[in-house]
Order: C-alpha cells, then structure tokens, then sequence
C-alpha cells in the first residue's frame, strides 16, 4: 500500500528526515501521519488495501477521510463487510473518495451508499456561493448518513459549503 510517508516509516511509527521535513513544511499533515502508520497495521489483514495508495487522511468531526487512489473507493466503501471490519480496526466512522477528478464524483463517493439527484450552484446575495445538493425521494428514519458530518467531510476534502435538500418533503 502507497501512503504519504515511506512505508517504512510508517510500520516503525518514526519518520525519516525527508518526511519529517515534508511534515515540517505542511506537504503532508499529522492526520497524514496517523491514519498511515494505522493503515499500515492492517495491510497484513486486510489485503485489500495492498493495491491501494491513500493521498490524504483526515480526521474530522464525524470520523476519519481517506481521500485514495481512483477505484479504492469501489473496491473498499462498496464491500459492505469489509467497510465495516475497516471501520472496526479503525475504531472511527470511516469515509471514503477517489481522489477528485470531479466535485461531482467526490460528492457521491461521500453520500454513498445514498444517492444524489442533482447538484446545483446557488449564488447568496453577498456574493458567495453554496453548492446545493438534492437528495432523491424524502427523508426517512433509514437514511443512512448524518448529514452535519457528510459537510464537514466534504468542506475538509473539496473545501465546498453544501446545502442538502431532499427530493419531496
Ligand atoms: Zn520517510
């Protein structure tokens, strides 16, 4: 598995002077630091991360972002079982996105397993804009996300402010 520090670093919990210097100048974050040595620990185990590189980890209120390289999402958010034993080792609720090709894929890598029916840009008269995403059908107890914490992901990830509306009221 690829992670922002050298694998090396990561198994042993010490960085080398080039990612210390690379964690000194901001290229990488202490949440970067964390979330790989914890990945690290798993490779062993979970064996579907081998063939996966996490460019950014945060931790945000609501769980921890792997932001990976393109189709880990499909390949570890849309295995249902394997999510949950990620989340379990991880001991956090756990959000997953490709790296951004498209605001659009970002947004419905978060929202999955909901889906989004459409996004829309909406300008405030102080001339800031909001990004309004429109949820299908209406919202019911079963709706699996929390949505306070499905923005401040996707502030932390694509730096956007969401305003979530469902289809019917
Ligand atoms: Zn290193």
């Amino acid at each position: 598995m690829q992670l922002p520090i050298c694998s090396f670093d990561a198994k042993t919990g010490i960085l080398c002077p080039k990612c210390e210097t690379k964690l000194k100048n901001n290229h990488i974050t202490k949440s970067d630091v964390n979330i790989s040595k914890k990945l690290s620990k798993l490779v062993d185990k979970i064996h579907e991360l081998d063939k996966t590189t996490l460019i950014h980890g945060m931790e945000v209120e609501g769980g921890t972002v792997l932001v990976m390289s393109n189709g880990s999402h499909d390949k570890l958010r849309k295995n249902q079982l394997l999510f949950r034993q990620l989340e379990n080792e991880l001991k956090s609720k756990l959000w997953i996105t490709d790296i951004k090709t498209s605001n659009r894929q970002v947004l419905e890598n978060i929202f999955f397993p909901a889906k989004i029916l459409t996004i829309n840009v909406v300008w405030l008269p102080d001339g800031s804009k909001l990004t309004k995403v429109i949820v299908p059908g209406r919202k019911t107890k079963r709706f699996p996300l929390n949505l306070k914490h499905v923005k401040k992901v996707v502030k932390a990830v694509i730096g956007i402010e969401l305003l979530i509306e469902f289809e019917r009221t």
